[in-house]
């Protein structure tokens, strides 16, 4: 009923936002609209290069929006990874409010917190959909921000990439044995599961990836799909473009709050930061669904790269690995334990739903309904 309600109050917010938007002279105007409070200015900090493709405009779109929908009480200026702090402060720079809001991926702050990884990807884990069904109706959400009270922050789902491809490589990857020594950039738990399966995984952010690829300081990257891969130019650096992504099959980008603030606000600027993150949410998966078939073509068709499909062999390994790693995040603590339980009753249940619905569609519509 809690859920609910939430729900019905930030359609209600959502409603009444647009119309206020859609009636006002910009934000310069409305923010007078309340004579006795004063315009609240924020930083918005990302782990992204400003404006870039996906993860950067999506950050925009949010800020965007939390300052239309508060008729501009708020104000909401994004800064890209490095412009104020470096891409992989954004949490310790939200937590301590040097930044009011942070946008970045959960899986970056696996030091702080082993189990803040279940909340961007787990290999072999949950899509961008199911995700959203364990966060929004499953629990998630709530184990979500029990972890990060501790460290002052409000932690919202605020956009998803959809499945990733597998990465860039130099050479073909035909077996386990292939892994051994491999240099790869991979963040989260794919990067602890590349380690057992032999490789050594480096952690960079994003701006990074292409010279590191380039200059051989690493051999191979992932990133995230062809809508980001294209515009970052890493056909340039490598031949082979495999997938699927195993290790981020829809991770949750976040918005981070600083909890004291979030805390000391009106309600309905509570309501509207909680619907804009919503919106977000929905908007950069759509525009991943709306952009990656298109800029897969150009790839392949303009700048001759290589698809190749990781053998089944070596995802299978990969995948036994995975469960091992993931279900050691369990032991860090009780917390942890109970995020990891949260998560893979939630993840079993829908993926027989799943295997019924979505799956068993995907056949028929291509024509392979056969043998269902
Ligand atoms: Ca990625």
């Amino acid at each position: 009923m809690k859920r609910r309600s939430f729900l019905s109050h930030a359609s209600l917010a959502l409603g009444a936002g647009v119309t206020a938007t859609a009636c006002s002279q910009g934000p310069s105007a409305t923010g007078t609209a309340k004579s006795d409070e004063p315009v609240r200015h924020w930083k918005m900090v990302t782990s992204w290069p400003l404006n870039f493709p996906g993860l950067g405009v999506g950050a925009n779109t949010l800020a965007e929006m939390i300052t239309k929908l508060s008729g501009g009480r708020i104000v909401v200026k994004v800064y890209g990874g490095g412009e104020l702090v470096p891409a992989f402060e954004v949490f310790d720079a939200v937590s301590r409010g040097t930044a009011e809001l942070g946008h970045s991926a959960s899986y970056y702050w696996k030091g702080k917190a082993p189990a803040a990884q279940f909340f961007a990807a787990v290999p072999f884990g949950m899509n961008a959909q199911e995700a959203n069904g364990w966060l929004y109706y499953g629990g998630g959400l709530e184990l979500w921000r029990e972890l990060y009270a501790p460290f002052n922050l409000v932690p919202f789902p605020a956009g998803n990439t959809e499945v990733q491809m597998g990465g860039w490589f130099n050479k073909e990857i035909n077996s386990v044995a292939d892994l051994a020594g491999l240099k790869m950039r991979i963040p989260g738990l794919g990067g602890e599961v590349l380690r057992r399966a032999g490789g050594t995984p480096v952690s960079l952010p994003g701006a990074e990836l292409f010279t590191a690829l380039q200059s051989g300081t690493i051999d191979a990257t992932e990133w995230v799909g062809p809508y980001n891969d294209l515009a970052f130019g890493l056909h340039k650096a490598a031949r082979y473009y495999y997938y699927p992504g195993w290790h981020e099959p829809g991770p949750t980008l976040e918005l981070m709050v600083n909890k004291e603030l979030y805390e000391g606000l009106p309600e309905d600027l509570q309501q509207i930061v909680a619907v804009a993150a919503q919106a977000a949410n929905l908007d950069m998966a759509s525009a991943y669904v709306a952009n990656n078939y298109s800029k897969l073509q150009s790839l392949i068709n303009e700048h001759d790269v290589q698809l190749r499909r990781f053998p089944n062999d070596v995802m299978a390994k990969l995948q036994e690995i995975s469960s091992e790693v993931v279900a050691e995040i369990a032991e860090t603590d009780e917390l942890s334990g109970r995020i990891y339980r949260s998560y893979t009753e939630f993840l079993a249940g829908v993926s027989e739903w799943h295997e019924l619905s979505e799956r068993a569609y995907y056949q028929v519509r291509s024509g392979d309904g056969q043998s269902c």
